[in-house]
């Protein structure tokens, strides 16, 4: 066999493992995106949590804040009472504006404890939440170092490839190298063998010459129909 068509072989396998190792490569690195989203999508959930307990809090100040203002206008009315020259009418008027207040208190101070409840939980929820995403964090900062461990070691394989196939087309006519290059781009077996007659790659039948010709070795036969690299076995 020719050795130009030997080395072409080479240079085909090549491309291939090259090929391989940049999938490879391509797969760790969507690996790693998903687990640093996972990551990101766990923090916020805690971060969320977290904004809920601020609102409860806040509610809870806020509700504390309208019990003391009930308190305080409850005390106006009674010293308006106590002290006050008011008509009989007026003091009835001040008797069930206090009631009303009372009831308002007392509801409000059921909401403020079931809210007190419910930021206990929250804050108790929220310290769990908190150290299972530090346990987590650890195990995907872990799981993603691995990757690029992997990662980095398919690189290095990769840089293996080049060299070889620098070497290969370092002792290939140029025109041989460009020739190979412009089928790959189309096809991923540039180079093909004739099997029964007909081009491995396409399928269809080569003419006689052609097979002769690859069969003799001394050039570089191409299939009349795609073009691609062709040789005997
Ligand atoms: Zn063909």
């Amino acid at each position: 066999m020719n050795d130009a068509i030997m080395q072409l072989i080479e240079l085909q396998q090549i491309d291939h493992q090259r090929g391989d190792l940049a999938s490879r490569i391509k797969g760790l690195e969507s690996q790693k995106e998903q687990l640093r989203h996972k990551a990101e999508q766990e923090r916020s959930a805690v971060e969320k949590l977290q904004e809920h307990l601020e609102t409860l809090k806040h509610n809870s100040r806020m509700m504390n804040l309208e019990v003391d203002k009930l308190d305080d206008q409850i005390r106006e009315y009674q010293d308006q009472l106590d002290t006050g020259i008011i008509s009989f009418k007026e003091m009835e008027a001040l008797r069930m504006k206090i009631s009303n207040q009372r009831i308002r208190i007392g509801e409000m101070e059921d909401k403020a404890l079931h809210l007190m409840d419910e930021i206990e939980e929250t804050t108790a929820q929220h310290a769990r939440e908190v150290e299972n995403l530090a346990a987590r964090e650890v195990d995907l900062d872990s799981e993603m170092a691995k990757i690029d461990v992997h990662i980095e070691q398919l690189r290095r394989e990769l840089d293996d490839w080049k060299e070889k196939r620098a070497r290969i087309v370092a002792v290939l006519p140029r025109h041989t190298v460009q020739q190979y290059d412009h089928l790959h781009v189309k096809f991923d077996d540039p180079v093909v063998p004739i099997e029964k007659g007909t081009c491995s790659g396409c399928k269809l039948t080569v003419s006689g010459t052609t097979v002769e010709r690859a069969r003799d070795g001394m050039e570089i036969v191409t299939c009349e129909n795609c073009s691609r690299i062709l040789y005997a076995r």
